[in-house]
């Protein structure tokens, strides 16, 4: 016989393997979830270099985040057998594009100590020059320019390629000026934004041909994964580094509109014939058309389609054989991205089909607090037959619905960390809100009073601060009294001392109404008058709803409360709850974040209409929009090994109101024979509501009757009835039957990078 195959090659089916194997030219593997990309190119990795085809410092390798990067990296280890010494070249395409810059700053008109700012320092800056300019930053918002700036950023446009539309949109015209400037200005301050990590290294390859062609040399192999999400800057970025131009050809004449405006050394865009590129280009993406979830934040999938015409004679290989999940898991996730249009199409099996296998599950709860408990409950369950929490996961589409399973957590005392985000109490918002309530309960804490003095902006500037920090000290009384003091006097400008008039007057009346308001109430009227709420409406950026969904959220969490004082202790106990990368605990993160995990039990809550498919994706995106959100909820799925539960609720609270949901159009995708309405004990027995006890519907049953009519739309519809009234009762709560759609929840978290 031959040489023989080494082990780390020995398990992958004979598709993998040609992964693996193929190392020169180009390579793409296009296949659906769990089908092992990126276990290929681990192990492409692990054979480049056992075959001694390259040295570590020669690959680079780009995943989507920096954790996958390191995982990446010990599993190489692994396999090649001790530590890999130095992989620098893989990261992330930020973490990737900061090393090159440093490298090159010099080249991009910066020094190599250059400062990345972050998007608070953005928005100051920018707001500083559209006020040089002369224009009124109330009507012209920092915020809403520099998410334009980022946009052009992510498709690799600069100032001077922004097409005309898109330059006269802000500031009557003044767009592609403003945008100029705000590069100008970065430069004066030795500074770039994260788009720039990108975008600097591609104009330095552009303008110094010379040395681009060191890296061609440096980079024998270059791998992606999850490359069905590149934006259009990454992508670039991508091909620079791939594609070595064998002839120059002069720039066609609307170059600058596409953004190439630097011609001479110019590669070939996007969509142009490429016979002049050098196809032994050793790149292998890999990636899932299916999966692509970041179009809202400029993904562009048509990447994929691209592959094979950017780099000619590209090996386009199939994995169809899914090793994670069970029959049942994989025929559901199937079925429901089968009602997407335009996809590539792709098959998935497994050879997997143990009798033990349990269906996916779908439960219904009254609301969204039930809908922890029952989770916390399942959780539960699982433990005590030795699963550990490390092997679970929720995966909620907003980030506000984190919190009710936080609360319901630490009150179990089930061990839990939330990825890719902060904790729920965690987030700017949310501490800004708990600073005011805590001035409130409590004057004498200075941290919460230095926090939120001038948030939003009264004008109260470091100056003031500062005398009355220093005052504070000098005596050692709390600023809230120096400030109380300090309105008497003439120490401040008359300016300052009017708002901080203003801001003392108001917390001193809060503080009276503290014993006879009620707690929620007193909740609400604190974040409306401070003008809290209103810093966020006014504000343009993609965050600012999903802030104030948590900040109702907020409020709502205070209900089960006796009083502000009584939350105030519960959080500080929720906050202290360990958070450890060591400790078994259950994983909580949005759907967006759990891309490339999987789990043996995924739970994924809050299935209705409004919710997921989010609001905001069906008014903005219409088609493509729900696409994406079906495309989520296949991600989710997917994550799963062994068990799925899903669950929607009759009724979420919306603006202080209750409302009736509609479940989720995805429940209504999903294939009978692969699912199960869970029946009433898991989900609504032992919890002492009358009525709850006893199943309102069979199981059996529930998938009985045709197609369209799916068991749990009954099921809910029978529950909603028989329960309402003791809800109500019980309670006092009115429910009020109110579309949820115009209202929902408008959360979206950015993860990634
Ligand atoms: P996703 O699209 O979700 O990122 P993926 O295609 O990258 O999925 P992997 O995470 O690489 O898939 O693999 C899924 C699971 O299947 C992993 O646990 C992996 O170890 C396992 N696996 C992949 N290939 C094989 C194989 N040939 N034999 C056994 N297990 C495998
Ligand atoms: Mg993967």
């Amino acid at each position: 016989g031959g040489p023989s195959v080494p082990d780390y090659l020995s398990g992958l089916n004979p598709e993998q393997r040609q992964a693996v194997e193929t190392l020169d030219g180009p390579v793409l593997v296009l296949a659906g979830a769990g089908t092992g990309k990126t276990r290929v190119l681990t192990t492409r990795i692990a054979h480049i270099l056992a075959s001694g085809r390259a040295y570590p410092s020669q690959i680079l390798a780009v995943t989507f985040t920096n954790k996958a990067a390191r995982e990446m990296k010990e599993r190489v280890g692994v396999l090649v057998g001790g530590a890999v010494e130095g992989m620098p070249w893989l990261g992330t395409f930020h973490s990737i594009g900061v090393k090159l810059l440093r490298r090159h700053a010099e080249l991009a008109g910066l020094r190599s100590d250059f400062t990345i700012l972050d998007t608070d320092d953005v928005v100051r800056l920018i707001k500083q020059i559209i006020q040089a300019e002369g224009l009124d930053d109330k009507r012209w918002p920092a915020k809403q320019f520099a998410g334009m700036i980022d946009g052009w950023k992510n498709k690799g446009l600069l100032p001077a390629d922004i097409p005309e539309g898109d330059a006269r949109a802000f500031a009557n015209g003044k767009g592609r000026e403003l945008y100029a400037a705000y590069q100008a200005r970065l430069k004066t301050l030795n500074a770039c934004d994260f788009g720039d990590l990108l975008l600097h290294p591609i104009a330095v390859f552009r303008a110094h041909p010379d040395l681009l062609r060191e890296y061609h040399d440096r980079f024998r192999y270059i791998l992606v994964d999850e490359y069905q999400d590149t934006n259009t800057a990454q992508y670039l970025w991508l091909r620079l580094l791939a594609q070595r131009p064998r002839a120059r050809r002069p720039a066609p004449a609307n170059a600058s509109a596409q953004g190439f405006a630097d011609a001479g050394a110019r590669f070939i865009p996007a969509g142009e014939a490429v016979e002049a590129v050098d196809q032994r280009v050793n790149i292998c993406c890999v990636g899932d058309d299916d999966q692509s979830i970041y179009g809202w934040r400029g993904a562009e999938v048509d990447n994929i389609l691209r592959f094979e015409k950017d780099f000619p004679g590209a090996v386009v290989i199939k994995l169809e054989r899914n090793y994670r999940s069970t029959a049942h898991i994989l025929g559901a996730a199937a079925h429901l991205i089968a009602h997407n249009e335009g996809r590539l199409g792709k098959t998935l099996f497994t050879d997997r089909a143990d009798p033990e296998d349990v269906k996916v599950k779908v439960h219904a709860a009254w609301d969204s607090e039930e809908e922890a408990r029952a989770v916390g409950e399942e959780i539960e369950q699982l433990q005590r037959q030795k699963h550990p929490l490390n092997n679970m996961a929720i995966l909620v589409r907003a980030s506000f619905q984190m919190r009710e399973f936080e609360d319901r957590f630490v009150t179990l005392g089930l061990n839990y960390r939330v990825i890719g985000g902060p904790r729920f109490y965690e987030r700017q918002e949310i501490r800004d809100a708990m600073a005011y309530f805590r001035m409130v309960c409590q004057p004498a804490d200075d941290l919460a009073f230095e926090r939120i003095i001038n948030v939003p902006k009264r004008g109260l500037g470091d100056t003031t601060v500062r005398l009355i920090h220093d005052q504070a000290r000098a005596r050692d009384i709390p600023m809230f009294q120096v400030s109380g003091e300090m309105i008497e006097t003439d120490e401040l400008k008359p300016k300052a001392r009017k708002s901080l008039f203003d801001v003392v007057t108001m917390f001193r009346r809060w503080q009276g109404l503290l014993e006879t308001t009620p707690h929620t109430e007193l909740a609400e009227i604190i974040l409306e008058e401070s003008g809290y709420t209103d810093m966020w409406k006014a504000d343009k950026s993609a965050d600012a709803p999903g802030r104030l969904d948590n900040l109702k959220e907020l409020i709502r969490s205070m209900e089960s409360f006796e009083s502000l004082r009584g939350f105030l202790e519960h959080v500080s106990l929720v906050m202290d709850a360990e958070q450890n990368e060591n400790l078994d605990a259950v994983n909580i993160m949005t759907l967006h974040s759990a891309k490339g995990l999987e789990f043996d039990t995924v739970f994924l809550p809050g299935w209705e209409e409004g919710l997921f498919p989010h609001q905001r994706s069906l008014d903005e995106g219409g088609r493509s929009g729900l696409e994406e959100e079906r495309r989520l909820a296949y991600v989710g799925l997917t994550r799963a090994k062994r068990r799925c539960h899903l669950w929607f609720v009759s009724n979420r609270r919306i603006h202080g109101l209750w409302q009736s949901t509609i479940p989720s159009r995805f429940l209504d995708e999903l294939p009978e024979p692969h699912v199960e309405v869970a029946e009433s004990e898991n989900s609504y027995g032992g919890y002492g509501r009358g009525g709850y006890g006893q199943s309102r519907f069979d199981t059996q049953d529930a998938f009985a009757n045709s197609y369209s009519t799916p068991g749990w739309k009954r099921a809910q519809a029978n529950r909603t009835d028989a329960t309402r009234s003791n809800w109500g009762n019980r309670s006092g709560v009115g429910v009020e039957r109110v579309g949820y759609g115009e209202s929902g929840p408008r959360a979206r978290t950015i993860e990634g990078e």
